[in-house]
């Protein structure tokens, strides 16, 4: 063991304590000791133990555990230390801009325990407002976080849309006069990416022999279906051939799960060649079309095959902004400009559901500042008109179960938004204990982000899907789909059921600025997987039944 490997471990020893709380006179005892080691002209694995005591640096607890490592390969307590941290928490330690310290506080005092839990929490503008971490620090630690994450294999679907279009121009330029199509995982608007797939009008040969010497492009991988590069901006890139003639068989194929694809090849039987685009092909495969996004589960083909594909809800379905924060809460923007936001993107109301007041760090909103802000919005309502702003809460649910408020001052809201925002370290008996609690509530309108989950960050807390969604049922509570990228959360995979059980969605964008009421598109993109129309959408309402919905909702719960 050579003294750099030595002295890591110090190093390594000495921000695990620091990490942990412990004493910090020890922990710079360590600290000191690393450098020193760094800086020894003789290795230490060299010259005898007693020896390695009477360097300078190097204090006696220093040395005996030198020696533990230079006999063992490891140093006990470091190994304890080690065991005691949350993978997510030692991954902090990559992060350029927070030291062991801040990782202590925003472990300890945050309950923070992944990178990604760290970068949602300050865009939510939560760090700033703990000791040592200023606005300059948040964006610090924003722009780490968002390289280190790009430099890991999988990423949100919003990240890849954004070079998606930049991607295929690129590629276009290499295979002039061919069909380029994006395919696979990406077609399909899965919520994660690990590659972004192309299908070229091109053979194998002329791929391989094209793709040579392409800046930026590294072939990672060649399996019989195409070329796996990894590229200089971060997300991989497949490319697959395909012939003339088999090119739209293939891009349907490619952008297909392995079941759907397994069931479609066999209902099809013989290849279909030449059709012109998808539709053409499904036409002459004498069933109804298939969108990508619906093509993951073998069941849609029946449904194909009997003309009941519905129309998915679009991006243009969208008619109001339902659950968005201002500056009142944790948002950056004014009502005003978050309101204004939503008139400019031709939206006819916006639900403001700033956070209730069991959310400290978000800067709950007191009764005293309910009242205001009501106020305030009916003179904004006044102005804005025809435009409406409703008066909503993001209320916490509670560690009981209960909401953040009395009935009185829930009653004072047009419709309440009930979520988890702590304690989410919980077994599935007390989430669904909370959950079913707050469902029940006649105050709860809509449920927000029903697992707390946060993509490629955070695993939501367990709950029983069915359940929650027979309970919504039954007590007429609308399941939010929030459209946050991060989030996309009630997962499509179980909105299915809610449909069945006729349950509406809500999508909503869960926006702390104005720019971010555009990421309701990615709530719609992930809702029409799960094969939701527009009249399954609440955010889908105009303005009046909208109204209606809610004042009939507030008869029939006699609130
Ligand atoms: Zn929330
Ligand atoms: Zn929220």
């Amino acid at each position: 063991m050579d003294n750099y490997k030595i002295a890591d471990s110090f190093s390594l020893l000495a921000k695990l304590m620091d990490i942990h709380g412990e004493n910090s006179f020890k922990s710079k005892s360590y600290a000191s000791a690393a450098f020193a080691i760094e800086n020894l002209t003789v290795q230490l694995a060299d010259i005898s133990p007693e020896k390695i005591s009477s360097l300078k640096g190097i204090g006696a607890s220093s040395a005996q555990k030198i020696s533990e490592l230079l006999e063992f390969g490891q140093i006990k307590i470091l190994d304890e230390l080690i065991k005691k941290t949350p993978p997510g928490v030692l991954e902090m330690l990559n992060i350029k801009g927070i030291g062991p310290k801040k990782i202590h506080t925003i472990w300890k005092e945050m309950e923070i325990e992944s990178v990604g839990e760290l970068l949602y929490a300050c865009k939510e503008n939560r760090l700033k407002l703990y000791k040592g971490f200023g606005e300059k620090t948040q964006q610090n630690v924003i722009d780490t976080i968002e390289f280190y994450f790009k430099n890991k294999g999988s990423h949100l679907y919003a990240q890849v849309a954004l070079v998606a279009p930049h991607m295929k121009s690129f590629i276009e330029t290499i295979f002039p006069k061919k069909q380029v199509s994006v395919t696979g995982n990406f077609k399909r608007q899965m919520e994660v990416i690990d590659e972004l797939e192309f299908l070229i009008e091109a053979g194998e040969k002329d791929i391989e022999n094209s793709m040579v010497n392409v800046e930026g492009f590294t072939l990672k991988e060649k399996n019989e279906t195409g070329f796996i590069f990894s590229t200089s901006v971060g997300v991989d890139v497949k490319l697959y051939w395909a012939g003339t003639e088999n090119f739209t068989e293939k891009l349907i194929l490619t952008s297909s799960s392995d079941s759907f694809n397994e069931a479609f090849t066999s209902f099809i039987k013989d290849p279909i060649k030449n059709a012109a685009d998808e539709q053409a092909y499904f036409d002459t495969a004498g069933i109804m079309f298939i969108p990508a996004p619906l093509r993951h589960e073998a069941g849609v083909l029946d449904r194909a095959k009997n003309g009941q594909v519905p129309s998915l809800i679009r991006p243009e379905d969208i008619k109001g902004i339902i659950h968005c924060h201002s500056n009142w809460s944790d948002g950056s923007n004014t009502i005003e400009q978050m309101a204004g936001a939503a008139m400019d993107r031709g939206l006819e109301y916006l639900v403001l559901s700033d956070h209730s007041k069991s959310a400290f760090y978000a800067q709950g909103l007191t009764e005293e500042r309910i009242r205001e802000q009501h106020l305030y919005i009916d003179e904004l309502n006044e102005k804005l008109k025809p435009f409406k702003i409703f008066k909503s809460i993001e209320s916490d649910i509670l560690n009981d179960g209960n909401l953040d408020y009395s009935n009185e001052v829930l009653a004072t809201f047009d419709l309440v938004i009930a979520s988890v925002h702590s304690n989410l370290k919980m077994t599935e008996e007390k989430a669904m204990m909370r959950l079913l609690k707050a469902i029940e509530n006649p105050y709860t309108t809509i449920l927000g982000h029903m697992t707390g989950r946060l993509l490629l960050s955070r695993p939501g807390y367990p709950v029983d899907h069915i359940k929650i969604i027979d309970a919504c049922a039954a007590n007429q509570v609308v399941i939010e789909l929030n459209a946050h990228p991060n989030r996309l959360d009630i997962d499509w995979r179980h909105i299915g059921y809610a449909l069945e059980k006729n349950v509406l969605i809500s999508i909503d964008p869960d926006s702390h600025h104005t720019d971010g009421l555009d990421d309701t598109m990615y709530g719609v993109l992930t809702a029409q997987k799960a094969m939701v129309t527009k009249q399954h959408n609440l955010s889908s309402f105009n303005l009046d039944e909208f109204e209606n919905y809610i004042s009939n909702r507030k008869k029939l719960k006699n609130i």
